[in-house]
């Protein structure tokens, strides 16, 4: 009866004003799913978008009367993810281990009314489905982009520096300092252009000016505001084709939609500058798996690094995990992880929090935290539309 009130009062026209209604903060079903952290997890409390840590919200979820459900089963019919979903009224998912909402997941949710990103990133949702079905969605924006954005220099400078294969060399107990060195360079003096120019992409270039780059540029269709593009002295640059061509290293940080899955194709590295660096924490599908691979073992790229996956987690025989160029170096793969440090950890677990006291509140959510409303964009970061 009360989940049949809950119904009634969403589809009132207050709603439609993204003040949210939950028709009472009492008898939701909340599920939540997270990555298994196993004893790291039991270990280290602060390791909260884990299954066994819940992102902190069990006892407070509880104490209102809600329903708390929290799994890393994902995958198949028969999943924790794919039938508890079916009464779900939230669903909590982060990018690190996402449950992946299809328009048939959708199908089945007959209850969900909103779908909650703990971290930032909601490609995992089918968000057009997610407008026609008024789901609203919902993410901690900002909560992990200086993190992102800290490991993307990181794996600038590793792949520039060739520090992979160098330090693998040490562990070997080899020394052999030319073998390093020849595919050695400093980012000094390099043209550094981002694809997406939004909250990382703009961290990204101004964390990268003291470097002295030869020239930062960027490509978004969403331009940087003048004060910020003037600060850190970036070129907009009209197309991504143009943009690849005079750049040493190519950074992505714009979010996967329609228009930007398969993006960085075979055709796309055919036009980068030969022996370019590419870093991509943004979304494993922007980039083309094979083609990557390929263009890394011929030295069209001289390196390749990121943590994102198409899909998560990445298969044993991906081929991203073991690609090297044709000097056995250029890899800085990592598990899905910049953006899920303790720092970030702590920072989304408190904004899923503040989305979901809102929304039992029936307050208005953060205008920058919602990335679809009731049956509408809210976001321009998600494609020209
Ligand atoms: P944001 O919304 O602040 O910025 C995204 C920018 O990309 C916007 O300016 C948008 O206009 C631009 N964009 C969209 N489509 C584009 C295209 N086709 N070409 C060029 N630019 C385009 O988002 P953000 O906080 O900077 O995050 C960006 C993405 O990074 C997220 O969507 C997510 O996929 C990824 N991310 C990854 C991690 C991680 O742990 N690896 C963590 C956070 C975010």
């Amino acid at each position: 009866m009360f989940r049949s009130a809950i119904r009634t009062s969403l589809s009132k026209p207050q709603v439609a004003s993204q003040r949210f209604s939950s028709g009472g903060s009492r008898g939701l079903k909340i599920l939540a799913i997270l990555y298994r952290g196993g004893d790291a997890a039991k270990q280290e409390p602060r390791l909260l978008g884990t299954v066994e840590n819940e992102l902190g919200l069990r006892s407070w979820l509880e104490s209102q009367g809600h329903e708390y459900i929290v799994s890393d089963d994902k995958e198949g019919p028969n999943s924790v993810f794919q039938k508890q979903i079916q009464d779900a009224d939230i669903l909590i998912t982060t990018p690190f281990h996402p449950g992946y909402v299809t328009p048939e997941v959708f199908n089945k949710a007959k209850n969900l009314k909103v779908c909650v990103t703990a971290g930032v990133g909601s490609d995992h949702i089918n968000l057009n489905t997610a407008i026609d079905k008024k789901v609203q969605v919902l993410e901690v924006t900002g909560s992990n982009v200086t993190s992102v954005a800290e490991h993307v220099v990181m794996n600038m400078l590793l792949l520039v520096r060739n520090f992979v294969p160098a330090h693998e060399m040490i562990e070997r107990g080899d020394w052999d300092v030319s073998q390093v060195a020849r595919n050695a360079f400093d980012l000094e003096g390099k043209v550094i252009g981002t694809i997406g120019a939004g909250r990382i992409g703009h961290r990204v270039l101004q964390r990268v000016l003291p470097f002295n780059p030869k020239e930062l540029v960027y490509y978004d269709y969403n331009p940087l505001p003048e004060e910020a593009a003037k600060a850190v002295g970036a070129r907009r640059i009209d197309t991504v084709e143009e943009l690849v061509s005079q750049c040493d290293v190519v950074t992505v940080n714009c979010p996967l939609h329609e228009g930007t899955r398969g993006l960085i194709n075979a055709d796309l590295l055919k036009k980068f500058k030969p022996g370019a660096w590419l870093v991509n924490t943004a979304r494993g599908a922007i980039c083309d798996k094979f083609a990557v691979a390929d263009a890394l073992k011929s030295g069209q790229l001289r390196g390749y690094a990121g943590d994102v996956w198409d899909v998560q987690p990445a298969p044993k025989d991906h081929p991203w995990r073991a690609m090297k160029n044709p000097l056995g170096g250029g890899n800085g793969m990592v598990p899905h992880y910049s953006g899920t440090t303790l720092d970030a950890q702590q920072r989304y677990a408190a904004g899923t929090k503040s989305i979901l006291e809102k929304y039992f509140q029936g307050k208005e959510q953060e205008p920058a935290n919602v990335i679809v409303g009731i049956g509408k964009w809210a976001t321009k970061a998600y494609g020209q539309r």
